[in-house]
């Protein structure tokens, strides 16, 4: 289904927001003393919007859940004293209501929201006719359309000022990340809606300091609009997703090494479908080589197994059956034989070589054999 969005510039409070856009602000608000002086450290900076969440999504009950209305005050003292824009998640149309009395200026959509079309829905109908701008989260899933879907419904309610943060997706198995960046998804929505904002939510997609820099860059590298990120006066103390914020001073050392490269994209978008091919190529490399890493953890079990059974290394019917499975399959899938014969020799040489070394560890045990 084909779609535009009607969209107009985000203009808040008289200011424009131009690229790169920068947010940040602690995961939660947790004392005023710690709203305020994240915020005056974070506006000292130039950083024109502070987020903070009021009402937290948590995966268990019991979890810091946000202070809620009692936090809001704390925002608006924030926002008089330095004019931050200030930014925060609302899930029902209460969340609304009061983040709009207290002079909220831009509400975002959680990915778990975003993800459920019966609360985007209520949420877009109770917004209808407001002219306030609504930052859309990706649904935790990797599903472009429930993010587009979110977005059209916000639109049709007649919200204009819209932009979309890409914060990740929910996975299975091993990534040193909290949730997939798949870049190929966010760089697909910049292609289906080049008009549309597009920032990047390095805290969440890293779960953890040590990978942020190199996240941020290639948010800027892939020419999105800006970042969305944590920052807290005490990381380690924070209430909610301390592993991932960052104190201003670190954020403000982070964003300065940062390189914004002017786009060169010519006139018709040719760049943009040649980086949404190179996301998809980085992501298929990184699973295939995960993957391999988890096959080899299984080999590793087999070694220990046949040292233990005292079993040999090589038993050549089990590699030919191998051989032959394999390239039957790549046969299949259109695959050369000569490719798929290359992969795993490489493979088997490299289970060989783990399992040798396997059986040569710990010789000394005293095991007879
Ligand atoms: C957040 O920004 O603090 C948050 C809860 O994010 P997400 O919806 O991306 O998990
Ligand atoms: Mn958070």
């Amino acid at each position: 289904m084909n779609s535009t969005l009607d969209l107009k510039e985000v203009v808040i409070n008289g200011r424009k927001l131009e690229a790169p856009i920068f947010v940040s602000g602690p995961c939660s608000a947790e004392t005023e003393e710690q709203v305020l002086e994240t915020g005056r450290q974070i506006a000292k900076m130039g950083i024109p919007i502070y987020r903070a969440g009021i009402w937290k999504p948590r995966t268990r009950p019991g979890n810091f859940e946000g202070l809620g209305v009692v936090a809001l005050p704390w925002l608006q003292k924030l926002k008089e004293e330095t004019g931050l824009i200030i930014a925060t998640e609302v899930a029902n149309s209460y969340h609304i209501k009061q983040a709009l009395d207290y002079g909220v200026d831009i509400l975002w959509i959680g990915a778990r929201t975003t993800a459920n079309p019966f609360a985007v829905q209520e949420l877009a109908d109770y917004l209808g006719g407001k002219d306030v701008p609504v930052f859309v989260k990706n649904p935790v899933n990797p599903d472009i359309d429930l993010w587009v879907g979110a977005l059209e419904r916000m639109n049709k309610a007649g919200l204009k000022k819209l932009m979309a943060i890409h914060r990740g997706f929910s996975h299975f198995g091993n990534s040193p990340y909290r949730n997939k960046p798949q870049w190929d998804i966010p760089i697909e929505l910049k292609r289906r809606f080049p008009e549309l904002p597009i920032i990047v939510d390095p805290s969440h997609i890293c779960g953890r300091r040590d990978l942020l820099a190199g996240v941020c860059q290639k948010a800027a590298d892939l020419d999105f609009d800006g970042l969305f990120i944590e920052s807290h006066i005490d990381p380690d103390k924070a209430l909610s997703d301390k592993a991932q914020q960052v104190t201003p001073k670190d954020l403000d050392k982070l964003l300065s090494s940062l390189i914004w490269r002017k786009p060169d994209i010519g006139s018709n978008g040719l760049l943009h479908d040649l980086e949404v091919y190179r996301a998809k190529i980085d992501m298929l490399d990184d699973e295939v080589l995960r993957i391999y890493k988890d096959r080899m953890n299984v080999v590793e079990k087999i070694g220990e197994f046949k040292k233990k059974n005292n079993f040999t290394i090589l038993q050549t019917t089990r590699w030919s059956e191998i051989l032959d499975e394999r390239k039957e399959l790549g046969k299949k899938l259109g695959l050369s034989e000569d490719f798929v014969t290359t992969i795993l020799k490489a493979v088997h040489q490299e289970s060989i070589n783990t399992q040798t070394r396997i059986m040569n560890e710990d010789t000394t045990s005293g095991e007879s054999r």
